[in-house]
């Protein structure tokens, strides 16, 4: 019993090992992968409920590993953010689509919308707002535009601090447009809605999904369209992946969708040739 028990432990042991090895490798290769300019941004277009035509479009983060593939957010979002990594990273993303919305501008597409997701650490940054301005105007976007659009999530907001109020006062009297991600799934009261300037509510894909099976869901998403309309927002529906679902959102009056359905996140050229014949 004595000689199972240390193989145990030793068994136990190397888990461990194993798996704390396969996260610092994770890190490390990310450290380069930034360097080695390996981050690469995906668009999924954001269609209009009524006309079905592109409106705007989410940056998403991929890693474009060459031992590991393409790399989705899921798998290493958390380790960036872990590592304040997400910093330099989140930095590169908002530069890229700037880049890229001045690229789409020039070839004859002025009215592009790109919506870019940050993370909460971001916003904890002393004078962030003045980050993004200056990132923005440095790109020779003017922020009041709306070119660039911002997403963020609930843990944002719950972080009521005097900095976050006052970081998105500023973008928002820059003329920057905030969304709030994943609408409903976070734990912070709805008095945020009246405290900060937000411009629009993106239902979130775990109530989209079931939609016309589970009553309950669809309670929530009536609920969330008819709150978000009277406070004077916009609201898009995640993850439409159905023609069912599509229906039912439209005639609940939700304003625009993003999903499968319509299209999934596509590289920057992918995109330009849904620009050019899809919108
Ligand atoms: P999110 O912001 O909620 O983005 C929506 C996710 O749903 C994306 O996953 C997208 O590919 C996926 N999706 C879109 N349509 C459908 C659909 O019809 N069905 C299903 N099942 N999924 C759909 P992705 O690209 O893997 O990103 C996952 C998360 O990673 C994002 O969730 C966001 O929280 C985070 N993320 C992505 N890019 C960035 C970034 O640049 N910065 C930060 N901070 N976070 C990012
Ligand atoms: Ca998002
Ligand atoms: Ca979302
Ligand atoms: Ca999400």
């Amino acid at each position: 019993a004595k000689h199972e028990g240390r193989n145990n432990f030793q068994y136990y042991a190397g888990q461990m090992n194993a798996s704390a090895w396969r996260r610092l490798k994770l890190e490390t290769e990310l450290r380069r992968a930034l360097e080695r300019e390996e981050f690469v941004l995906h668009y999924q277009p954001k269609a209009d409920l009524q006309s079905g035509k592109v409106v705007g479009m989410e940056a998403l983060l991929r890693w474009q590993s060459a031992d590991r593939g393409l790399v989705a957010p899921g798998e290493f979002i958390s380790v960036l953010e872990e590592t304040g990594m997400i910093l330099p990273v989140g930095e590169w993303v908002l530069r890229t689509a700037c880049k890229q919305a001045c690229l789409w501008q020039a070839a004859g597409f002025p009215d592009i919308h790109i919506a870019v997701n940050l993370s909460a650490m971001q916003f904890r940054q002393p004078d962030f707002a003045s980050l993004v301005l200056g990132i923005m105007r440095e790109s020779g976007l003017e922020p009041a535009l709306g070119v660039i659009e911002l997403e963020l999530t609930e843990t944002v907001l719950m972080h009521n601090s005097a900095g976050t109020l006052d970081t998105l006062r500023k973008l928002h009297e820059a003329g920057m447009r905030l969304s709030i991600d994943d609408f409903g799934t976070g734990y912070s009261s709805l008095s945020y809605l009246k405290r900060f300037p937000i411009n629009s509510l993106k239902i979130d894909q775990s109530f989209v999904q079931d939609l016309p099976v589970n009553p309950d869901d669809e309670a929530i998403v009536a609920a969330i369209i008819a709150l978000g309309r009277s406070l004077g927002l916009g609201l898009i529906a995640e993850g439409v992946e159905t023609e069912e679902q599509l229906a039912r959102l439209r005639r609940m009056g939700c304003n625009q969708m993003q999903g499968y359905l319509f299209s999934r996140p596509v590289p920057a050229a992918e995109m330009t040739y849904l620009l050019q014949n899809g919108g």
